[in-house]
């Protein structure tokens, strides 16, 4: 599990030589074909900033000869805001005196047949809080088993389940699984998860484990900028994706570097990662791994996620509504956090072709995994 290997890196030591990197550094791993952790952190460190320019075309053209000039579209649909968990960052959580909805079913049809009507969506991202009694496995079994006909290509966000219980969803058309472990830093994580399941590090971080054993098509992972130094706790995913490509090799991995944005539980990020800095991240990220998928959400500006569109990111999402319903049955209800991008989906496909790239709504069909 992977949780034994990371008690064998040091939070700190890792943290002072991604800082003590120097040029030398920078350049011996922008000169290499095969990038471990260690030329990685070289990529994130101050030391690579002004060789920024060098890095994104570098990163253009990995992604451009693994991806094409395509850009995989996605579409989140949260079915409930109930959670147990009380992430002092997030609007869901349990204290927050919001009103809490679980979608019926014939409310999440009405979702589908909403999000149909922005554009031809296929990848479907179903998002849940963590609330095992009243919105569990079977509620989300349920939500995949009604999506089939709608959507091609069916993904989850959702608490970390146990091993069988994401075989029995691949068995309902589930074909990925994205999970945030937030922050890497074990010392502090509770902090931030004072209470509820969340607060199990372990738990959750062998949850991607899990996922590989019980032969998940694709793993999304992700930490959450804005919690501890964004460069080491990067640096742990990269560590953890080298992991699980070893260990679960049939498997597909994305990552994601979501920022911070304002919600409900009015905390406020201890660092900042200005747009320069994540626009490092992503080529590092590129050039670290030709063949992982860097997605973008709504988290992020119009003007960014365009610029960043031809760099290195391979997959977004559009248009999205961050509570429950948000499509159609309850518009209005609190959204988990504000949005950046307000475009609908139809705008930006069209500046996505402006920028020469290929908006692909379908790219998956479970006749492939056959
Ligand atoms: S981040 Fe997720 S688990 Fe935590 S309170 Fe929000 S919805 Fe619940």
């Amino acid at each position: 599990m992977f949780s034994e290997v990371l008690e064998k890196i040091s939070w700190n030591d890792s943290t002072k030589a991604i800082y003590a990197k120097t040029s030398t550094d920078v350049e011996r791993a922008l000169s290499k074909e095969h990038l471990d952790v260690n030329d990685f952190m070289a990529l994130i460190s101050p030391a690579a900033e002004p060789y920024l320019e060098v890095m994104a075309q570098l990163s253009r053209q990995y992604t451009l000869q693994r991806f094409g000039k395509t850009i995989s579209m996605f579409v989140p649909l949260y079915i409930t805001n109930s959670c147990t968990n009380h992430c002092i960052y997030c609007g869901f959580q349990h204290n927050n005196p919001i009103a809490r909805v679980i979608l019926t079913e014939e409310e999440i049809e009405n979702e589908f047949k909403a999000i149909k009507k922005l554009a031809p969506f296929e990848n479907l991202l179903l998002v849940t809080g963590e609330n095992p009694a009243a919105a569990g496995v079977g509620h989300i079994e349920r939500a995949l088993q009604l999506a089939k006909p709608y959507f091609s290509n069916l993904q989850i966000e959702v608490m970390p389940l146990k091993a069988d219980e994401y075989e029995r969803l691949i068995h309902s058309g589930l074909n990925g699984v994205i999970c945030f472990q937030e922050t890497y830093n074990k010392a502090n994580y509770k902090i931030y998860h004072p209470k509820g399941m969340k607060s199990k590090f372990e738990w959750r971080v062998n949850g991607f484990d899990r996922m590989g054993q019980a032969g998940v098509h694709k793993i999304g992972m992700g930490v959450l900028i804005g919690l501890e130094d964004w460069r080491t706790d990067v640096t742990m995913m990269a560590h953890h994706l080298r992991y699980l490509q070893k260990h679960y090799w049939k498997t597909k991995y994305s990552v994601n570097f979501p920022r911070m944005r304002p919600s409900e539980g009015h905390f406020q990020p201890n660092v900042a990662m200005s747009d320069r800095e994540l626009a490092q991240l992503t080529f590092a990220f590129r050039i670290f791994d030709r063949d992982v998928d860097i997605s973008y959400s709504t988290r992020e500006s119009a003007e960014f996620r365009n610029n960043m569109a031809t760099l290195g990111v391979t997959t977004m999402s559009a248009e999205s509504k961050t509570e429950p319903g948000g499509y159609y049955s309850y518009p209005q209800a609190l959204e988990q956090f504000a949005i950046n991008d307000n475009r609908t989906a139809v705008q930006v496909e069209k500046d996505l072709k402006l920028l020469g790239r290929e908006p692909v709504w379908k790219d998956w069909d479970q006749v492939f995994d056959r």
